[in-house]
C-alpha cells in the first residue's frame, strides 16, 4: 500500500483516483473544485487544502490537469511549486496530455532535486478511466518506469514505455493525430458509399474485411445506426469531445513544427475539427465529424 497524492480530479482524474482507493492505496486529493474533492472523500480519500499539503507525506504524486500551463505551475511556480516541497526520492507521474517540451522542463527541474519523474499520458477516455482499463504511454528512465508500473496497473490495462521523459507525450499525440485522420477518412468513405446508394452497414462490413479496415470501423463506427453502444448511435453524446481532439491536434502540429516534420493529413484534420467545433460541435463526440460529410 502506497501513500499517494492525486492532484486534478476531473472527468479522468476522479475515476483514476477512485481506482487507486479500490486497490487499497492511501490517497490524499486536491482539486480547485470542492465538489470533486468531496466525491473522492466519500470514497475514502483524504482531502487536502492545497497541492503542497496533499503531497507533504506522499511517496508518489500523480497529476491529471487540463494543459501544460497547469502542470508547469503545479510543479515549478516560484512560490507554491511542488519542486521545492517534495522530498528526495518522491516519484512524480504526470498523466495530463501536454506538450513534450513542458514535460521535459518539469522533469529536468524535479530530477535536479533528486525527485523521479515520468510523463504518462493516457488513452481510453472516461470509460477506460472508470473501468480501470486505460492505456498508459510512459516517458522516463527505465528504473522510473519500473517504479511507476505497479501503480499505473491499478488504473490501466496496458502500460507502455515509449522512451525518455517527453516520449509518452509524443507517442500519445502521434496516435491521436492518426485517429483524427482515420475518423475523418472513414466518414468520407462511408458517405461516398451512401451517396452512391450503398447501405453503410454493408459498406462497413466490406471495409472491415478489406484493406480499409481500421479501429474506427472495428469499434467506433461514425455513421449513426451501424453499430450499437457507440456515440454515433446516441446523438454523438459521451465518448471523446471534439475540443479535446482539437487540443491534441494542436499539440501534434506544434511538435511537427519543432521537428520540421511534414504532417499534411494532420494539418487538414486539425482544420476539419476546428471548423466542426466552430459550428457548435465542440462538446460532442469526435465521431460527429461524420456530419460534415453527411449534412449538405
Ligand atoms: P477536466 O477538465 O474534467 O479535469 C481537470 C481538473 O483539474 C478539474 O477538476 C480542475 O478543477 C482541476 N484543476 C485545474 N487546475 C488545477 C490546479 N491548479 N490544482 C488542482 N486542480 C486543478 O479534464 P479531464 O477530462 O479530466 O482531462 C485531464 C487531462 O487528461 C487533460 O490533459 C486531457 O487532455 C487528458 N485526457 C482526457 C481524456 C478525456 O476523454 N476526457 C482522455 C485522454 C486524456
Amino acid at each position: 500500500m502506497a501513500n499517494i497524492a492525486f492532484i486534478g480530479l476531473g472527468n479522468m482524474g476522479g475515476p483514476m483516483a477512485s481506482n487507486l482507493l479500490t486497490a487499497q492505496h492511501q490517497v490524499t486529493v486536491f482539486d480547485l473544485s470542492a465538489a470533486a474533492v468531496n466525491t473522492l472523500v466519500e470514497r475514502g480519500a483524504t482531502a487536502a487544502n492545497s497541492a503542497a499539503e496533499a503531497a507533504q507525506s506522499a511517496e508518489i504524486v500523480i497529476s491529471m490537469l487540463p494543459a501544460g500551463k497547469h502542470v508547469e505551475s503545479l510543479y515549478l511556480d516560484d512560490k507554491t511549486g511542488l519542486v521545492d516541497h517534495l522530498p528526495k526520492g518522491t516519484l512524480v507521474i504526470d498523466s495530463s496530455t501536454i506538450d513534450a517540451a513542458t514535460a521535459q522542463r518539469v522533469g529536468k527541474a524535479l530530477e535536479s532535486k533528486g525527485i523521479y519523474f515520468a510523463d504518462a499520458p493516457v488513452s481510453g477516455g472516461v470509460g477506460g478511466a472508470t473501468a480501470g482499463t486505460l492505456t498508459f504511454i510512459v516517458g522516463g528512465e527505465q528504473a522510473v518506469f519500473e517504479k511507476a508500473k505497479p501503480i499505473l496497473e491499478c488504473m490501466g490495462k496496458n502500460i507502455f514505455h515509449a522512451g525518455d521523459v517527453g516520449a509518452g507525450q509524443v507517442a500519445k499525440i502521434c496516435n491521436n493525430m492518426l485517429l483524427a485522420v482515420l475518423m475523418a477518412g472513414t466518414s468520407e468513405a462511408l458517405q461516398l458509399a451512401i451517396d452512391n446508394g450503398l447501405d453503410p452497414k454493408v459498406m462497413s462490413d466490406i471495409m472491415l474485411q478489406s484493406s480499409g479496415r481500421n479501429w474506427t470501423l472495428e469499434l467506433y463506427n461514425p455513421c449513426p445506426g451501424v453499430m450499437p453502444n457507440v456515440p454515433s448511435s446516441n446523438q454523438y453524446q459521451g465518448g471523446f469531445m471534439v475540443d479535446l481532439m482539437r487540443k491534441d491536434l494542436g499539440l501534434a502540429m506544434d511538435t511537427a513544427l519543432k521537428s520540421q516534420s511534414a504532417t499534411p493529413m494532420g494539418a487538414l484534420s486539425q482544420s476539419l475539427f476546428a471548423m466542426h467545433s466552430k459550428s457548435g460541435n465542440g462538446n460532442r463526440d469526435f465521431s460527429s465529424i461524420f456530419e460534415m460529410f453527411s449534412k449538405h
